[in-house]
């Protein structure tokens, strides 16, 4: 493994089947777990109406990341607590227990078959850019502009906060 400096990332978090807040609150201890990896800071929790999905409102989130690992090391990570979390893929788009992106890894731009970052969605989903907002606001998606004024753009989407972060 190639040695690195830290790297911020951010990643989505959503969750609409079964315990959703549970769902998630589990998943950033799993994030925790990551190797090389700490989480500097969780958003609240939003429900929001889905979106190119199937089922009931989501719960989502978003985490800032500092981590080590590589952009597909970190998604290979990511992978393997939503499988862990049983997640399945009966269908596109189908709900899920739990459902992680990653959206952002420092300002570094990807398009590879299994990996793009920015997140190709993230600068027209106010369920991202809310929490998102709420962690980063000065924040900017390379090619998009800032998150302030995305989120701005995605106003008319319901996105409702609901809860404070999960605790530590
Ligand atoms: P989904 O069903 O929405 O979880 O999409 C998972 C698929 O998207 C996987 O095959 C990933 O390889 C691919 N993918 C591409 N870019 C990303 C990204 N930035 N974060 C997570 N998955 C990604």
């Amino acid at each position: 493994m190639t040695r690195r400096g830290p790297v911020r990332a951010f990643v989505g978090l959503g969750s609409n089947l079964g315990d959703a807040k549970g769902n998630l609150h589990a998943a950033v201890v799993d994030l925790k777990a990551l190797p090389q990896t700490s989480v500097l800071a969780v958003s609240s929790l939003y429900r929001t109406a889905p979106v190119d999905a199937d089922g009931p409102d989501f719960i989502n989130a978003v985490a800032e990341l500092t981590t080590r690992l590589s952009p597909h090391e970190l998604l290979r990570g990511l992978q393997a607590i939503e499988l862990s979390h049983g997640r399945q893929r009966p269908y596109r788009n189908a709900p899920r227990t739990l459902d992680l992106d990653l959206l952002l890894y420092g300002n570094t731009r990807i398009n590879e078959p299994d990996l793009v970052v920015p997140h190709p969605r993230l600068h027209e989903r106010a369920f991202v850019l809310a929490p998102l907002e709420e962690l980063a606001p000065r924040l900017t998606i390379a090619g998009h502009g800032s998150v302030a004024d995305l989120r701005s753009a995605t106003s008319a989407q319901s996105v409702d906060r609901c809860m404070e972060p999960p605790p530590d």
